[in-house]
């Protein structure tokens, strides 16, 4: 590479401040960290590649933060905090102007977050980029996709299928007003781990996961993980006014249930503790919608005005 290996790393991806639990950060052949007492290391790695997980040509700058914030998401979903990541980048050629912006981008996410980069790998190859997170959770409580029961209620965090009408404002085949564009971009490049939220729901949520696929291929993931179905009522999905005011009912929900990229929290809640989720809906701290219940069985099984609905029958079926 025209600059050094060892340049590139200093110039973009060092940084000198000192952080809580780093005894040694980027510059040696490890990172030495400091588990806090009690706590497990929560690790989750994603790879993105250009080509398949977002186009060759795209912002540096946005690929980075988006990114960090999707894989920040899985510690939101076991209840973590995060504490440090790693980064593996591969480079087609330094190039400074996408480096600088990639660095601007990846900094942002791991200061709004609290999550210090201390270590990484770069080679030179095809663009592609695999991150590490780390992060702390409290031994006994960390929230399992396992730990769903019968006659729990499923809950989500926020709104469903942003992630999607996002998707379909990026190819042009939705054209909201400038406001609803902005926020739908911002949910798209921008998620929000629900951090905060997930370590509130420890000792409240009997399972939980982050809807990266939808709700309920993701929540078929608890079901089979609990050995139990649920049942999803259309009518109780959270949807955000932005994509309501801008298409149908039927793709409303067709995207809440079934679209990508959320990023929301989906929660198992045993019935004893509704009153706790309660109190943290009403004092502010948690936004969180109550859609459907967990039964014997298997799978997840939507229900419209009390009825069952045949998703594929209904025209639920655009993905
Ligand atoms: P080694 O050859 O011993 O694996 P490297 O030369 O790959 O070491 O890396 C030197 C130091 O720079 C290490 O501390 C490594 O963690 C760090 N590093 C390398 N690439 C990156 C990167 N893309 N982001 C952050 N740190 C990196
Ligand atoms: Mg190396």
């Amino acid at each position: 590479m025209a600059i050094g290996e060892f340049d590139l790393i200093k110039c973009y991806f060092e940084r000198s401040a000192s952080s809580a639990g780093v005894e040694l950060g980027i510059g040696d052949d490890c990172a030495l960290l400091d588990v806090p007492a009690g706590k497990h290391l929560a690790v989750s790695m994603d790879t993105l590649v250009a080509g398949v997980h977002f186009p060759a040509d795209a912002s540096s700058r946005l690929i980075a933060e988006r990114a960090l914030r999707v894989n920040l998401s899985d510690l939101a979903a076991m209840g973590a905090e995060p504490l440090w990541f790693t980064l593996g980048l591969t480079l087609p050629e330094p190039n400074p102007d996408w480096l600088e912006n990639f660095s601007v981008g990846l900094f942002a996410a791991a200061d709004e977050f609290n999550c210090v980069l201390v270590g990484g790998d770069t080679t030179r190859g095809p663009l592609s980029m695999t991150l590490q997170v780390h992060g702390a959770v409290d031994s006994k409580n960390a929230l399992r996709r396992s730990g769903a029961r019968i006659g729990d209620l499923v809950c989500v965090t926020g709104c469903l299928g942003d992630g999607a009408a996002a998707l379909a404002v990026i190819q042009d085949k939705l054209w909201p007003g400038e406001d609803a564009r902005e926020y739908l971009l911002d949910r798209f490049y921008r998620p929000r781990p629900q951090l905060a939220e997930g370590q509130l729901l420890l000792g409240v949520a009997s399972a939980a996961l982050d809807i990266s696929d939808g709700l309920i291929a993701d929540l078929g993931h608890i079901c089979e993980c609990s050995n139990v179905g649920a049942i999803v009522d259309i009518e109780r999905l959270p949807l955000s006014s932005a994509m309501r005011a801008n298409v149908s009912v039927m793709q409303a929900n067709t995207w809440a249930l079934a679209g990508g990229d959320d990023y929301q929290l989906c929660f198992t809640l045993p019935p004893a503790k509704q009153l706790a989720l309660q109190t943290l809906i009403d004092s502010g701290q948690l936004q969180a919608t109550i859609v459907g219940e967990i039964v014997s069985g298997s799978g997840v099984i939507c229900r419209s005005e009390g009825v069952e609905v045949n998703l594929s029958a209904t025209g639920y079926n655009h993905f």
